[in-house]
Protein backbone atom coordinates (compact mmCIF):
# COMPACT_ATOMS: atom_id res chain seq x y z
CA UNK A 1 0.00 0.00 0.00
CA UNK A 2 1.19 3.62 -0.18
CA UNK A 3 0.50 6.64 1.94
CA UNK A 4 1.13 10.07 1.33
CA UNK A 5 2.50 10.36 5.00
CA UNK A 6 5.55 7.93 4.27
CA UNK A 7 6.21 9.40 1.39
CA UNK A 8 6.51 12.80 2.74
CA UNK A 9 8.50 11.29 5.61
CA UNK A 10 10.42 8.58 4.19
CA UNK A 11 10.93 9.04 0.89
CA UNK A 12 13.40 11.69 0.70
CA UNK A 13 15.01 12.36 3.93
CA UNK A 14 17.18 15.26 2.41
CA UNK A 15 15.72 18.79 1.00
CA UNK A 16 14.86 18.36 -2.73
CA UNK A 17 16.99 20.50 -4.38
CA UNK A 18 15.60 21.81 -8.04
CA UNK A 19 17.29 21.51 -11.05
CA UNK A 20 15.12 24.11 -13.32
CA UNK A 21 17.21 26.86 -14.53
CA UNK A 22 14.49 28.77 -16.33
CA UNK A 23 11.24 28.56 -18.62
CA UNK A 24 11.59 28.88 -22.83
CA UNK A 25 8.89 30.39 -24.69
CA UNK A 26 8.17 27.40 -26.77
CA UNK A 27 7.32 29.86 -30.02
CA UNK A 28 10.20 31.92 -29.84
CA UNK A 29 12.73 30.54 -27.14
CA UNK A 30 12.46 34.02 -24.74
CA UNK A 31 13.66 32.69 -21.26
CA UNK A 32 11.53 33.51 -18.34
CA UNK A 33 12.10 33.49 -14.19
CA UNK A 34 10.81 29.93 -13.18
CA UNK A 35 10.74 31.38 -9.76
CA UNK A 36 7.50 32.84 -10.02
CA UNK A 37 4.21 31.91 -11.29
CA UNK A 38 4.10 31.77 -15.14
CA UNK A 39 1.71 31.00 -17.62
CA UNK A 40 2.22 31.52 -21.48
CA UNK A 41 4.48 33.84 -23.51
CA UNK A 42 2.82 35.69 -26.55
CA UNK A 43 -0.18 33.16 -25.75
CA UNK A 44 1.96 29.91 -26.52
CA UNK A 45 2.98 27.56 -24.06
CA UNK A 46 6.15 27.57 -22.28
CA UNK A 47 8.96 24.93 -21.65
CA UNK A 48 10.78 23.87 -18.55
CA UNK A 49 14.74 23.67 -18.64
CA UNK A 50 16.50 22.09 -16.65
CA UNK A 51 21.03 21.87 -15.71
CA UNK A 52 21.28 18.66 -17.05
CA UNK A 53 24.66 18.49 -15.99
CA UNK A 54 23.82 19.13 -12.63
CA UNK A 55 21.09 16.11 -13.15
CA UNK A 56 23.75 13.61 -14.04
CA UNK A 57 26.04 14.80 -11.35
CA UNK A 58 23.61 14.38 -9.05
CA UNK A 59 21.35 11.05 -9.80
CA UNK A 60 22.51 7.62 -12.07
CA UNK A 61 19.36 5.62 -13.70
CA UNK A 62 20.52 2.41 -11.41
CA UNK A 63 19.10 4.58 -8.22
CA UNK A 64 15.53 4.88 -9.22
CA UNK A 65 14.61 1.32 -8.63
CA UNK A 66 15.21 1.63 -5.10
CA UNK A 67 13.27 4.72 -4.57
CA UNK A 68 8.90 5.50 -3.89
CA UNK A 69 7.26 3.13 -6.91
CA UNK A 70 5.07 6.75 -8.57
CA UNK A 71 6.41 9.30 -11.17
CA UNK A 72 8.15 11.14 -8.23
CA UNK A 73 11.05 8.60 -8.46
CA UNK A 74 12.44 11.21 -11.55
CA UNK A 75 12.56 14.00 -8.84
CA UNK A 76 15.64 15.56 -10.36
CA UNK A 77 13.90 15.92 -13.62
CA UNK A 78 10.73 17.48 -11.92
CA UNK A 79 10.70 21.36 -11.26
CA UNK A 80 9.54 20.29 -7.26
CA UNK A 81 11.60 22.69 -4.84
CA UNK A 82 10.15 21.02 -1.65
CA UNK A 83 9.45 17.29 -1.41
CA UNK A 84 6.74 18.20 1.67
CA UNK A 85 4.90 20.36 -1.02
CA UNK A 86 4.43 17.17 -3.43
CA UNK A 87 0.41 17.09 -3.68
CA UNK A 88 0.49 12.95 -4.84
CA UNK A 89 -2.03 10.17 -4.76
CA UNK A 90 0.81 7.85 -5.89
CA UNK A 91 0.53 8.14 -9.50
CA UNK A 92 2.93 6.70 -11.60
CA UNK A 93 5.18 3.67 -12.60
CA UNK A 94 1.73 2.00 -14.50
CA UNK A 95 2.28 -1.29 -15.83
CA UNK A 96 4.01 -2.18 -19.40
CA UNK A 97 2.21 -4.98 -20.64
CA UNK A 98 2.96 -7.14 -23.48
CA UNK A 99 0.41 -8.27 -25.56
CA UNK A 100 0.94 -11.45 -27.48
CA UNK A 101 -2.63 -12.18 -28.81
CA UNK A 102 -3.62 -8.31 -30.22
CA UNK A 103 -0.21 -8.12 -31.11
CA UNK A 104 -0.71 -11.38 -33.17
CA UNK A 105 -4.01 -10.10 -34.37
CA UNK A 106 -2.21 -6.75 -35.85
CA UNK A 107 0.42 -8.46 -37.14
CA UNK A 108 3.23 -7.72 -34.45
CA UNK A 109 5.59 -9.48 -32.43
CA UNK A 110 6.51 -6.60 -30.34
CA UNK A 111 3.35 -4.89 -29.00
CA UNK A 112 2.96 -3.26 -25.21
CA UNK A 113 0.43 -1.55 -23.99
CA UNK A 114 1.60 1.26 -21.45
CA UNK A 115 -1.93 0.99 -19.23
CA UNK A 116 -2.49 4.14 -17.59
CA UNK A 117 -5.78 3.39 -16.75
CA UNK A 118 -5.16 1.91 -13.17
CA UNK A 119 -3.91 5.94 -12.49
CA UNK A 120 -5.92 7.61 -9.72
CA UNK A 121 -9.19 9.08 -11.34
CA UNK A 122 -8.87 6.19 -14.11
CA UNK A 123 -7.10 8.39 -16.79
CA UNK A 124 -3.79 9.52 -17.19
CA UNK A 125 -5.21 13.19 -16.33
CA UNK A 126 -3.54 12.21 -12.76
CA UNK A 127 0.03 12.92 -13.95
CA UNK A 128 0.02 16.12 -14.99
CA UNK A 129 -2.19 17.56 -12.96
CA UNK A 130 -0.36 15.77 -9.99
CA UNK A 131 2.58 18.34 -11.18
CA UNK A 132 0.55 21.16 -12.17
CA UNK A 133 -1.02 21.77 -8.65
CA UNK A 134 1.88 20.63 -6.75
CA UNK A 135 3.95 23.63 -8.39
CA UNK A 136 0.28 25.83 -7.68
CA UNK A 137 0.16 24.93 -4.22
CA UNK A 138 3.91 25.85 -3.92
CA UNK A 139 3.50 29.15 -5.16
CA UNK A 140 0.10 29.66 -2.41
CA UNK A 141 -2.35 29.44 -5.17
CA UNK A 142 -5.89 28.71 -3.39
CA UNK A 143 -8.32 28.54 -6.36
CA UNK A 144 -7.50 26.82 -9.95
CA UNK A 145 -10.01 26.46 -12.80
CA UNK A 146 -9.92 24.08 -15.66
CA UNK A 147 -12.24 23.38 -18.94
CA UNK A 148 -12.05 19.62 -19.63
CA UNK A 149 -13.83 17.41 -21.71
CA UNK A 150 -13.94 14.66 -18.60
CA UNK A 151 -11.08 13.19 -17.22
CA UNK A 152 -8.59 16.49 -16.25
CA UNK A 153 -12.03 17.78 -14.49
CA UNK A 154 -11.57 14.97 -12.18
CA UNK A 155 -7.67 14.76 -12.03
CA UNK A 156 -8.08 18.24 -11.24
CA UNK A 157 -10.26 18.25 -8.26
CA UNK A 158 -8.94 15.09 -7.13
CA UNK A 159 -5.87 16.96 -6.54
CA UNK A 160 -7.07 20.26 -5.70
CA UNK A 161 -8.89 18.86 -3.03
CA UNK A 162 -5.76 16.84 -1.65
CA UNK A 163 -4.06 20.35 -1.91
CA UNK A 164 -6.69 22.21 0.00
CA UNK A 165 -7.14 24.23 -3.08
CA UNK A 166 -10.27 25.24 -4.58
CA UNK A 167 -11.59 23.91 -8.07
CA UNK A 168 -13.96 24.90 -10.57
CA UNK A 169 -14.54 22.19 -14.04
CA UNK A 170 -16.18 23.69 -17.04
CA UNK A 171 -17.42 20.62 -19.02
CA UNK A 172 -19.30 20.62 -22.43
CA UNK A 173 -22.66 19.55 -21.98
CA UNK A 174 -22.41 16.21 -23.06
CA UNK A 175 -19.72 15.38 -20.80
CA UNK A 176 -20.00 11.68 -20.30
CA UNK A 177 -22.03 10.97 -16.78
CA UNK A 178 -18.96 9.20 -15.13
CA UNK A 179 -16.92 12.08 -15.37
CA UNK A 180 -19.08 15.02 -13.73
CA UNK A 181 -20.29 12.54 -11.19
CA UNK A 182 -16.64 12.16 -10.05
CA UNK A 183 -15.74 15.38 -10.58
CA UNK A 184 -18.45 16.58 -8.30
CA UNK A 185 -17.83 14.22 -5.58
CA UNK A 186 -14.08 14.82 -5.78
CA UNK A 187 -15.09 18.18 -4.61
CA UNK A 188 -14.70 20.84 -7.63
CA UNK A 189 -17.87 23.01 -8.37
CA UNK A 190 -18.88 21.63 -11.93
CA UNK A 191 -20.63 23.72 -14.37
CA UNK A 192 -21.94 22.47 -17.66
CA UNK A 193 -21.34 24.70 -21.34
CA UNK A 194 -23.36 24.66 -24.14
CA UNK A 195 -20.45 23.99 -26.41
CA UNK A 196 -16.89 21.97 -27.04
CA UNK A 197 -13.69 22.41 -24.58
CA UNK A 198 -12.60 25.76 -26.67
CA UNK A 199 -15.70 27.28 -25.36
CA UNK A 200 -15.15 25.82 -21.70
CA UNK A 201 -11.84 27.50 -22.36
CA UNK A 202 -12.90 30.74 -23.08
CA UNK A 203 -15.46 30.75 -19.82
CA UNK A 204 -12.46 29.74 -17.67
CA UNK A 205 -10.13 32.64 -19.71
CA UNK A 206 -12.48 35.14 -18.77
CA UNK A 207 -12.82 34.43 -14.96
CA UNK A 208 -9.08 34.68 -14.05
CA UNK A 209 -9.81 38.11 -13.66
CA UNK A 210 -13.58 38.18 -12.29
CA UNK A 211 -13.10 35.39 -10.15
CA UNK A 212 -9.54 35.10 -9.37
CA UNK A 213 -8.67 31.37 -10.00
CA UNK A 214 -5.87 30.13 -11.90
CA UNK A 215 -6.15 28.54 -15.76
CA UNK A 216 -4.65 25.22 -15.23
CA UNK A 217 -5.61 24.22 -19.37
CA UNK A 218 -4.07 21.87 -20.99
CA UNK A 219 -0.41 23.81 -21.45
CA UNK A 220 -1.26 27.44 -20.08
CA UNK A 221 1.09 26.81 -17.24
CA UNK A 222 4.04 24.73 -17.57
CA UNK A 223 4.18 21.74 -15.51
CA UNK A 224 1.23 19.55 -16.76
CA UNK A 225 4.05 18.76 -19.56
CA UNK A 226 6.57 17.84 -16.89
CA UNK A 227 4.11 15.31 -15.24
CA UNK A 228 3.04 13.72 -18.42
CA UNK A 229 6.81 13.78 -19.23
CA UNK A 230 7.00 10.77 -16.69
CA UNK A 231 5.46 8.43 -19.18
CA UNK A 232 8.64 8.70 -21.17
CA UNK A 233 10.79 8.29 -18.37
CA UNK A 234 8.87 5.28 -17.09
CA UNK A 235 8.96 3.61 -20.81
CA UNK A 236 12.54 4.26 -21.05
CA UNK A 237 13.46 2.56 -17.56
CA UNK A 238 10.77 -0.20 -17.79
CA UNK A 239 12.54 -1.18 -21.10
CA UNK A 240 16.17 -0.90 -19.63
CA UNK A 241 16.91 2.45 -21.07
CA UNK A 242 16.53 1.52 -24.70
CA UNK A 243 13.53 3.16 -26.58
CA UNK A 244 10.82 1.55 -28.27
CA UNK A 245 10.74 2.15 -31.96
CA UNK A 246 7.44 3.36 -32.24
CA UNK A 247 5.03 5.40 -29.74
CA UNK A 248 1.61 5.22 -30.99
CA UNK A 249 -0.45 8.21 -28.74
CA UNK A 250 -4.22 9.01 -28.98
CA UNK A 251 -3.68 13.12 -29.79
CA UNK A 252 -6.40 16.05 -28.44
CA UNK A 253 -4.50 18.71 -26.65
CA UNK A 254 -0.73 16.57 -27.07
CA UNK A 255 0.59 17.01 -23.58
CA UNK A 256 1.91 13.12 -23.46
CA UNK A 257 2.99 13.56 -26.86
CA UNK A 258 5.16 16.77 -26.34
CA UNK A 259 6.18 15.60 -23.11
CA UNK A 260 7.29 12.11 -23.78
CA UNK A 261 9.49 13.69 -26.71
CA UNK A 262 11.01 16.34 -24.06
CA UNK A 263 11.92 13.54 -21.67
CA UNK A 264 13.11 11.38 -24.41
CA UNK A 265 15.78 14.88 -25.62
CA UNK A 266 16.49 15.09 -21.69
CA UNK A 267 17.59 11.26 -21.49
CA UNK A 268 19.54 11.06 -24.94
CA UNK A 269 21.45 14.66 -23.67
CA UNK A 270 21.63 13.32 -20.14
CA UNK A 271 23.61 9.90 -21.91
CA UNK A 272 20.98 7.70 -19.78
CA UNK A 273 20.28 5.64 -23.28
CA UNK A 274 21.86 2.57 -23.77
CA UNK A 275 21.39 3.06 -27.44
CA UNK A 276 20.31 6.68 -29.20
CA UNK A 277 17.65 5.48 -31.10
CA UNK A 278 14.42 7.91 -30.75
CA UNK A 279 10.85 6.28 -31.32
CA UNK A 280 8.89 7.71 -34.29
CA UNK A 281 5.76 9.27 -32.30
CA UNK A 282 2.55 8.32 -34.13
CA UNK A 283 -0.49 10.60 -33.11
CA UNK A 284 -3.58 9.17 -33.38
CA UNK A 285 -6.90 11.31 -34.15
CA UNK A 286 -10.74 10.07 -35.15
CA UNK A 287 -11.68 11.47 -38.45
CA UNK A 288 -14.59 13.08 -36.55
CA UNK A 289 -11.45 15.39 -34.96
CA UNK A 290 -8.35 15.82 -36.79
CA UNK A 291 -6.74 18.97 -36.80
CA UNK A 292 -3.45 17.78 -36.31
CA UNK A 293 -3.56 15.16 -39.07
CA UNK A 294 -5.08 17.87 -41.30
CA UNK A 295 -2.19 20.06 -40.94
CA UNK A 296 0.25 17.39 -40.74
CA UNK A 297 -0.74 15.95 -44.28
CA UNK A 298 -1.10 19.45 -45.27
CA UNK A 299 2.41 20.05 -43.97
CA UNK A 300 1.64 23.18 -41.79
CA UNK A 301 3.54 23.79 -38.85
CA UNK A 302 0.04 24.90 -37.32
CA UNK A 303 -3.72 23.23 -37.17
CA UNK A 304 -7.03 25.26 -37.87
CA UNK A 305 -10.03 24.83 -36.02
CA UNK A 306 -11.68 21.58 -36.65
CA UNK A 307 -15.80 22.62 -37.02
CA UNK A 308 -18.34 20.27 -35.70
CA UNK A 309 -15.89 17.96 -34.14
CA UNK A 310 -17.57 15.12 -33.26
CA UNK A 311 -15.88 11.53 -31.56
CA UNK A 312 -17.10 9.35 -28.81
CA UNK A 313 -13.75 9.22 -27.58
CA UNK A 314 -13.77 12.11 -25.52
CA UNK A 315 -10.07 12.48 -24.85
CA UNK A 316 -9.66 13.14 -28.48
CA UNK A 317 -12.12 15.63 -28.95
CA UNK A 318 -10.14 18.77 -29.09
CA UNK A 319 -10.81 21.51 -32.27
CA UNK A 320 -7.89 23.27 -31.84
CA UNK A 321 -4.62 22.88 -29.57
CA UNK A 322 -2.53 25.68 -28.18
CA UNK A 323 0.31 23.53 -28.79
CA UNK A 324 -0.81 22.53 -31.83
CA UNK A 325 3.33 23.54 -33.53
CA UNK A 326 4.61 21.36 -30.49
CA UNK A 327 2.70 18.18 -31.32
CA UNK A 328 3.81 18.57 -35.00
CA UNK A 329 7.22 19.42 -34.44
CA UNK A 330 7.59 16.76 -32.68
CA UNK A 331 5.77 14.06 -35.01
CA UNK A 332 8.10 15.50 -38.04
CA UNK A 333 11.45 15.65 -35.93
CA UNK A 334 11.02 11.89 -35.22
CA UNK A 335 9.66 10.84 -38.46
CA UNK A 336 6.64 9.84 -37.37
CA UNK A 337 3.24 10.27 -38.77
CA UNK A 338 -0.37 11.85 -37.77
CA UNK A 339 -3.15 9.18 -38.99
CA UNK A 340 -7.36 9.87 -38.17
CA UNK A 341 -9.15 6.47 -37.86
CA UNK A 342 -12.73 5.53 -38.73
CA UNK A 343 -15.27 6.91 -36.18
CA UNK A 344 -17.71 4.57 -36.92
CA UNK A 345 -15.33 1.59 -36.14
CA UNK A 346 -14.09 2.40 -32.79
CA UNK A 347 -16.73 0.96 -30.47
CA UNK A 348 -14.92 -2.79 -32.51
CA UNK A 349 -11.39 -1.64 -31.84
CA UNK A 350 -12.60 -0.98 -28.05
CA UNK A 351 -14.01 -4.20 -27.71
CA UNK A 352 -11.21 -6.23 -29.55
CA UNK A 353 -8.22 -4.46 -27.07
CA UNK A 354 -10.33 -5.51 -23.86
CA UNK A 355 -11.62 -8.66 -24.62
CA UNK A 356 -8.32 -9.91 -26.14
CA UNK A 357 -5.91 -9.08 -23.80
CA UNK A 358 -7.94 -8.24 -20.40
CA UNK A 359 -6.77 -4.67 -20.29
CA UNK A 360 -9.53 -1.80 -19.11
CA UNK A 361 -9.54 -0.09 -23.08
CA UNK A 362 -11.02 3.06 -23.73
CA UNK A 363 -12.41 4.76 -26.84
CA UNK A 364 -8.75 6.74 -27.10
CA UNK A 365 -6.57 3.22 -27.00
CA UNK A 366 -9.11 1.81 -29.43
CA UNK A 367 -8.62 4.40 -32.17
CA UNK A 368 -4.50 3.39 -31.25
CA UNK A 369 -5.40 -0.24 -31.85
CA UNK A 370 -7.36 1.48 -35.22
CA UNK A 371 -3.95 3.08 -36.16
CA UNK A 372 -1.75 0.23 -35.49
CA UNK A 373 -3.70 -2.25 -37.49
CA UNK A 374 -3.93 -0.04 -40.43
CA UNK A 375 -0.04 0.93 -40.12
CA UNK A 376 1.14 -2.54 -39.61
CA UNK A 377 -0.90 -3.61 -42.71
CA UNK A 378 0.40 -1.03 -44.97
CA UNK A 379 3.68 -1.42 -43.92
CA UNK A 380 4.64 1.40 -42.12
CA UNK A 381 5.33 -0.32 -39.20
CA UNK A 382 7.79 -3.27 -39.72
CA UNK A 383 6.55 -6.92 -38.06
CA UNK A 384 9.28 -6.91 -35.49
CA UNK A 385 9.72 -3.64 -34.35
CA UNK A 386 8.97 -2.66 -30.81
CA UNK A 387 5.21 -0.87 -30.57
CA UNK A 388 4.05 0.94 -27.82
CA UNK A 389 0.76 2.13 -27.81
CA UNK A 390 -0.94 4.12 -24.92
CA UNK A 391 -4.20 3.21 -22.69
CA UNK A 392 -4.79 6.34 -21.02
CA UNK A 393 -8.45 6.35 -19.71
CA UNK A 394 -10.35 3.21 -17.66
CA UNK A 395 -12.99 1.57 -20.07
CA UNK A 396 -15.24 1.97 -16.79
CA UNK A 397 -15.17 5.60 -17.74
CA UNK A 398 -17.21 5.16 -20.71
CA UNK A 399 -20.25 3.22 -19.76
CA UNK A 400 -22.37 5.70 -21.73
CA UNK A 401 -21.30 3.76 -24.57
CA UNK A 402 -22.85 0.48 -23.22
CA UNK A 403 -26.07 -0.03 -24.67
CA UNK A 404 -26.07 -3.92 -25.03
CA UNK A 405 -28.65 -5.94 -23.20
CA UNK A 406 -27.08 -8.42 -20.68
CA UNK A 407 -29.36 -12.09 -20.88
CA UNK A 408 -30.64 -13.32 -18.01
CA UNK A 409 -29.78 -16.81 -16.98
CA UNK A 410 -32.35 -19.08 -15.20
CA UNK A 411 -30.67 -22.56 -13.75
CA UNK A 412 -33.85 -24.01 -13.60
CA UNK A 413 -34.68 -23.13 -17.57
CA UNK A 414 -32.49 -26.28 -19.46
CA UNK A 415 -32.08 -23.98 -22.73
CA UNK A 416 -30.45 -21.62 -20.34
CA UNK A 417 -27.96 -24.36 -19.66
CA UNK A 418 -28.02 -25.23 -23.62
CA UNK A 419 -27.01 -21.35 -24.39
CA UNK A 420 -23.83 -22.51 -22.16
CA UNK A 421 -22.79 -25.04 -24.63
CA UNK A 422 -22.84 -22.66 -27.82
CA UNK A 423 -20.52 -20.19 -27.97
CA UNK A 424 -17.40 -21.37 -25.94
CA UNK A 425 -14.01 -22.88 -26.03
CA UNK A 426 -13.72 -26.22 -27.09
C1 LIG B 1 -6.86 13.77 -22.33
C2 LIG B 1 -6.99 12.44 -22.91
C3 LIG B 1 -6.38 12.13 -24.13
C4 LIG B 1 -5.59 13.13 -24.91
O1 LIG B 1 -4.39 13.45 -24.23
P1 LIG B 1 -3.55 14.72 -24.61
O2 LIG B 1 -2.24 14.54 -23.93
O3 LIG B 1 -4.31 15.90 -24.16
O4 LIG B 1 -3.41 14.72 -26.09
C5 LIG B 1 -6.52 10.85 -24.60
N1 LIG B 1 -7.21 9.91 -23.93
C6 LIG B 1 -7.80 10.17 -22.75
C7 LIG B 1 -8.53 9.08 -22.06
C8 LIG B 1 -7.71 11.44 -22.19
O5 LIG B 1 -8.28 11.69 -21.02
Amino acid sequence: MYFNAGFVNNIFPVAMPSFVTHLESAIDGTRLEARRIQTMHADRPLWVRYDLDRVREAVSPDQFASRVSSMWRYRELMPVEDEASIVTLGEGMTPLLKCERLGHHLGLRDLWIKDESQLPTGSFKARGLAAAVTMAASFGIKRMAIPTAGNAGGALAAYASRAGIESFVFVPVDTPIVNQFETVQLGARVFRVDGVITDCGKIVGQGKERVGWFDVSTLKEPYRIEGKKTMGLEIAEQFGWRLPDVIVYPTGGGTGLIGMWKAFHELRELGWLVSENMPRMVSVQSDGCCPVVRAFEAGERFCTFFENARTIAMGLRVPAAVGDFMILDAIRESSGIAIAVSESEILDWMKLGASMEGISTGPETAACIGAVEELSSNGWIGENERVVLFNCGALQKNVDLFDGVIPMFNPENEADWELLTRKCLP
